[in-house]
């Protein structure tokens, strides 16, 4: 069973050792521009690699400001900050997301609130959405109030999952007549677009990640973006300890945080960044391959897309009829030596949300019984 997707995958690597889930890729100008970085003695907190990173981010999505910070988590953590959450609010977020998102809601002492996803972008439902705001709050003073806890809902976190765009558009618009910022959970869509606007510049903030097995890597790292300049400069200022210019002195003005991108981390991220449309490019046609062998085959259904949508395909996803044919395709794959992975388990699973309020989550279930990622590293 399986062994002719097990062979097709080997034919497309080419090789018949282990094949993982998703390895970067280093083949443009990564060793230069590291040893011109080690060279100029600026490995660290400040050098001409940040603001390069930066700039080329900025112009790629399309975004006015970026701000790199040492990982994804770090980005998500300050953009809720200055999304105005505080202790003892409320984030909703969708259950189905790598824990990362949930974690940045614990950092700032809120309380996650999970709401289902759509079936089909495995996203943020904007109808799920709707329904649980009319349902379960009030607006009192401009502000969005959870009924049953009387705390302030004040962000909502979409993610766009496996790089598969979901329905931003949507859900911004409904955050706005709540009166609920919408920080974008972008670490997984860097080249997804919905409408030809890249993922992340819906919201008021956008976060994208770095880490070792995502679209580009540098090592760790992360990327707030933003239109707003005031925002850009916060997150600025908050991710560097929050100290006022001054050629000597040492003088912060709050508790802020040491979460900026050391230099050396931003040479590989220059170098990653000019290899981004050529990975882009590859994994279309790796997708494009996957899409060809799937339509195939009645009982597992690849994930593609919506119209008008366009996936960076970071981790190409199928879906299996049952949890029983999951965990068999799981089992047999790794066997054998192909890496394949499920899909998260819910957050509100997890011991740490147990007891966070959650909307109705048969859509996460659904997903969660059946979703698995192929190999998806470019060729
Ligand atoms: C990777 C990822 C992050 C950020 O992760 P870091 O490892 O901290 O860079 C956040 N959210 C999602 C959904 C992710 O996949």
């Amino acid at each position: 069973m399986y062994q002719d997707i097990i062979k097709f995958i080997r034919e497309i690597y080419d090789t018949d050792n282990f094949i993982p889930l998703h390895e970067p890729r280093f083949r443009g100008n990564e060793k230069k521009y590291l040893n011109e970085c080690i060279d100029s003695t600026f490995v660290s907190s400040v050098g001409k690699f940040v603001d390069q990173f930066e700039a080329s981010v900025a112009k790629f999505t399309g975004s006015k400001y970026a701000v790199a910070t040492v990982n994804g988590t770090a980005a998500l953590h300050i953009g809720l900050l200055l999304a105005d959450v505080k202790s003892n609010d409320e984030v909703i977020t969708q259950p189905l997301t790598f824990v990362a998102t949930a974690n940045a809601i614990s950092y700032c002492n809120a309380h996650p609130v999970f709401v289902d996803v759509d079936i089909d972008t495995m996203g943020l439902s904007p109808e799920k959405l709707k329904n649980f705001l009319e349902k379960n709050t009030s607006i009192i003073n401009g502000k969005c109030i959870n009924n049953s806890t009387k705390r302030i809902i004040k962000a909502v976190v979409p993610m766009h999952t496996f790089g598969l765009p979901m329905r931003i558009a949507e859900v911004v618009e409904i955050c706005n007549s709540f009166h609920i910022n919408v920080v974008e959970d972008a670490a997984e869509s860097l080249g997804s677009y919905n409408d030809n606007k890249h993922t992340g510049t819906f919201g008021l903030i956008g976060t994208l990640s770095f880490n070792g097995n995502k679209t580009i890597t540098t090592g760790g790292g992360g990327m707030l973006i933003t239109n707003d300049r005031i925002l850009a400069e916060q997150a600025k200022y908050i991710t560097t300890t929050a100290k006022v210019p001054h050629p000597w002195e040492y003088h912060h003005d709050m508790t802020a945080y040491n979460y900026r991108l050391p230099n050396l981390n931003a040479a590989l991220g220059c170098a990653q960044m000019e290899s981004l449309p050529n990975f882009l490019k590859a994994k279309q046609k790796l997708a494009r391959k996957y899409s060809s062998l799937f339509k195939k085959k009645e009982k597992i259904h690849f994930r593609e897309p919506l119209a008008k949508s366009t996936s960076n395909f970071w981790l190409n996803a199928i879906e299996l009829e049952s949890l029983e044919k999951r965990n068999e395709f799981l089992k047999i794959t790794n066997d054998e030596g192909v890496m394949t992975r499920p899909i998260w388990k819910l957050m509100n699973s997890l011991p740490m949300h147990s007891t966070a309020q959650c909307g109705n989550l048969d859509n996460s279930t659904y997903l969660e019984n059946r979703i698995v990622n192929l190999p998806s590293s470019v060729i």
